[in-house]
This record gives C-alpha cells, sequence and structure tokens, in this order.
C-alpha cells in the first residue's frame, strides 16, 4: 500500500480492489489470455473454490509481462443513480480471498497502467489530449497523495469505482491515451512539498466548492471555490433570489453548454454515464412521494412533508445543512441533514445530481404542497477540478498546465520519477 505523506521517486505497484465484500458477490468468471482458460471461482461461508476444488487462496501471476485477465461481473458505480454490472480486461496480477464467505478480487497492477485505464474510465479517450494528460495528472496526485484511503481496512490503495476513481480496465484505451499517459510519466502537483489531493467530479455547475464546505474537513489551499469560466470573480450566490438568477441565468462556464453542447456531450462521457442535462437539472416529486422516499430514507414515519429549508450554502450554492419539516403521526417534526453527502442520498431515490439546487414548492392553502422542484447545478461534490470543464478548455485549446493551474490554485506541477 501507498504510504501518506511520501513522494515516490519510482513508479509504485498499486492495490485495486475489482470485487469488494461489500459487493457480497459469491462467484465470477476469468478467463486467463496466457493459457486461454476460463476459470469459475466460487465462494462460500466455508471455502473458497476454483473450477470447483477447493483452495485457500488464489493468485494469477503467469511469467510473463503481459497477463490479461477477462472478469465478469464487476460493479460500476455502486449505490449511484448509474449503477451497472460490467465486465472488464485488466492487466498485472490478480488476487482472490474469500473474506466472510463473499469474493474480495485485487488487482496489483504498475500505477502507470493503471492510471492510463482510469483516465479513459473517468471519460472517453475521444477526449482531447490536454484533457487527457490534465485527468491523469490529478488521478495520479491524488492517489499518491493517498490522503483519503477509504479503503485501508482492506490494505488496497482504491476500489474499481466512484468511490475512488473509476477504473475499467484497458478495453477503452486509445493510442491518444496512452500518448497522453507517456507524456505526463510521474507529474504530480505538489503544494508545500506534498503531493496534492488532488479532488474531481463531473461537473461543478458554473462554480467549484472548497473542500471544507463538502468533507468537513481543514481547508486545502489548492481546493478553493473557482469560477468555472475566464472571469475569477465568484458571484455572492447567498441569497436564494441571487441563486435563482445563477440557475437561470446559464452562465458562461466551460462546463456549460456554450462549450460543450449538449449533445456532443454525450462523446466525451465514460461508458457507464447516462446521457442527460448535468449543467442544469430539474427533479420533481409529488407529497405523496417526497413523503415516502424522505421517510424510507431517513428511518422516520412523515405523513407530510411541510418544508426544505437550506440552513447553510456553500460559495457555488451547494446546500451544506438542510432542514425537513414535516408532519409524523400528527405532529410537527424535523429532521435536519448536515453533509452534502447525505443530502444527496435522502432527497433521491438513487442519489442526486449535486447538492446545488434551488428548491420550489406549489403551496395550497391550509395543506402541506403538492409538489416540490428542485432546479440544481452540476453534478458531483464539485471540488478540485470539474472534468467536463477541463473539457471544455482543452476542446478551446487551453493547455495542460492552463487546465490544472486553473482549478488547482497555488500549485506546482513536477515531474517525481521518470
Ligand atoms: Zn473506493
Ligand atoms: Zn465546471
Amino acid at each position: 500500500m501507498l504510504v501518506k505523506g511520501q513522494v515516490p521517486h519510482q513508479e509504485s505497484i498499486v492495490s485495486i480492489g475489482l470485487v469488494l465484500p461489500v459487493d457480497k458477490q459469491t462467484s465470477i468468471e476469468i478467463r486467463d489470455s496466457v493459457t486461454n482458460k476460463d476459470n469459475r471461482i466460487e465462494t462460500n461461508e466455508e471455502n473458497l473454490y476454483k473450477n470447483g476444488e477447493i483452495v485457500p487462496h488464489i493468485k494469477f501471476a503467469p511469467s510473463t509481462h503481459h497477463p490479461i485477465y477477462s472478469i465478469n461481473p464487476i460493479r460500476a458505480g455502486r449505490g449511484f443513480h448509474w449503477e451497472k454490472q460490467i465486465s472488464i480486461t485488466v492487466e498485472g496480477n490478480l488476487e482472490i480471498k474469500n473474506q466472510d464467505g463473499f469474493l474480495f478480487v485485487i488487482n496489483h497492477i504498475p500505477l502507470e497502467k493503471y492510471l492510463a485505464c482510469v483516465a479513459t474510465s473517468e471519460m472517453s479517450s475521444e477526449c482531447p489530449p490536454a484533457f487527457l494528460e490534465s485527468q491523469t495528472i490529478a488521478a495520479r496526485s491524488w492517489l499518491l497523495a493517498a490522503a483519503e484511503q477509504k479503503h485501508a481496512d482492506l490494505e488496497i490503495d482504491a476500489c474499481n469505482d466512484d468511490c475512488c476513481q473509476r477504473y475499467q480496465g484497458i478495453e477503452n484505451l486509445s493510442n491518444s491515451a496512452i500518448h497522453a499517459i507517456e507524456k505526463t510519466r510521474g507529474h504530480v502537483l505538489i503544494h508545500n512539498e506534498n503531493i496534492c489531493d488532488t479532488r474531481y467530479s463531473k461537473s461543478c455547475g458554473g462554480i467549484s466548492e472548497n473542500n471544507e464546505n463538502v468533507w468537513h474537513d481543514k481547508p486545502k489551499p489548492y481546493l478553493r471555490a473557482v469560477l468555472d469560466e475566464k472571469d475569477t470573480n465568484i458571484p455572492n450566490l447567498k441569497s436564494e433570489s441571487d441563486l435563482k438568477k445563477w440557475m437561470n441565468e446559464l452562465p458562461k462556464s466551460y462546463c456549460g453548454p456554450e462549450f460543450i453542447p449538449e449533445k456532443d456531450l454525450n462523446n466525451y462521457l465514460g461508458n457507464v454515464d447516462k446521457s442527460g442535462n448535468y449543467f442544469r437539472w430539474n427533479v420533481s416529486f409529488s407529497q405523496e412521494d417526497i413523503t415516502k422516499l424522505i421517510s424510507e430514507k431517513t428511518g422516520k414515519t412523515f405523513d407530510s412533508i411541510l418544508s426544505l429549508q437550506p440552513l447553510e450554502r456553500g460559495i457555488s450554492g451547494r446546500i451544506i445543512k438542510i432542514q425537513i419539516d414535516g408532519m409524523e403521526n400528527g405532529k410537527a417534526t424535523h429532521v435536519i441533514l448536515k453533509s452534502e453527502y447525505e443530502i444527496r442520498r435522502v432527497l433521491h431515490p438513487n442519489f442526486l445530481f449535486s447538492s446545488a439546487f434551488i428548491i420550489a414548492a406549489n403551496s395550497t392553502p391550509n395543506s402541506p404542497p403538492s409538489r416540490f422542484t428542485f432546479k440544481g447545478a452540476g453534478w458531483g461534490l464539485g471540488v478540485g477540478l470539474c472534468q467536463i470543464g477541463a473539457l471544455g478548455m482543452a476542446l478551446k485549446g487551453h493547455t495542460t498546465a492552463n487546465i490544472l493551474a486553473h482549478y488547482f490554485q497555488s500549485t506546482e506541477l513536477r515531474k517525481i520519477y521518470s
């Protein structure tokens, strides 16, 4: 595993979880390209089986330079609205364990090979080189900074999915992607002699957000809110009327339709992303539906929802704290959601695109609102690099250095190994 706070001077081997114990998966097919053999791996509470035979632990590490495995199925988009079962092809070594009766599949792979796959899993390999290079430098820095290590208990550096960075194997690799990786080999962003914890998400919606407003952690100087256009003055979105104006105005953002028409966006998105309008979106619920939804997600038993009141917003308009007022068994009650993640989890059957939204309620005298409509901006938590914005900048001829300096201010681009 990578060690937090260390700047490596050579390429690392990273451990990526492809199937996690939390997936509760008990069987998988693995085709070994060296032997051309299909293997069926199964598990139950007692044992791990390879092609019907009990084995303690499985390692696929043939003595060849290019071991390739096709693996089916793998979960992509765990818990999000775009969740799918996919099959993937990976290089490197594979390790398979029985963890409490479920499969745990780990891919040990040289960092640069992993990054090539991340670049073309996060977005399509049709993206211009400056985008692929920026994305790769952000992905490399994030992994090497090891600031998150969400799966440290499993002793892996990251999982294969959106919770860490999207890794879907070598299938989407193109020459342009490989070239982008080679060109940026060993490059990371540095602040104060440390590798930066460079976050990114799909679309900021016009303004990115300060890291502490999303994770309640210490402010990081290179994860500040940025207006996603040439102009650098961030409008004040503290009042609901300013926000309404901003939502309806369609600012000239790099991630907006002025830079990338919606009809062209699909060509650039990763292959598990649904098409849709991410820069500005609408979600609407009837009184009955929102009552059922919020009850299910919070574990309360609301009879009706009376209002949704944002209590605190970040610079980008993202709601950080919201109060939900309603009736429960005939009595007035409320719940407060205290994070961007909770807000997105509770206020959508799957997961809301972002927490940057305004709320309109159809009021009817003496009864709860018949409908709640959210008008929102962006897709994702909105901290750090805006992927669709970086794409917009690259399409307009901005360089990799320009793009990284725009989203990650006060950083230095440095090559730490060759
Ligand atoms: Zn993860
Ligand atoms: Zn943006």
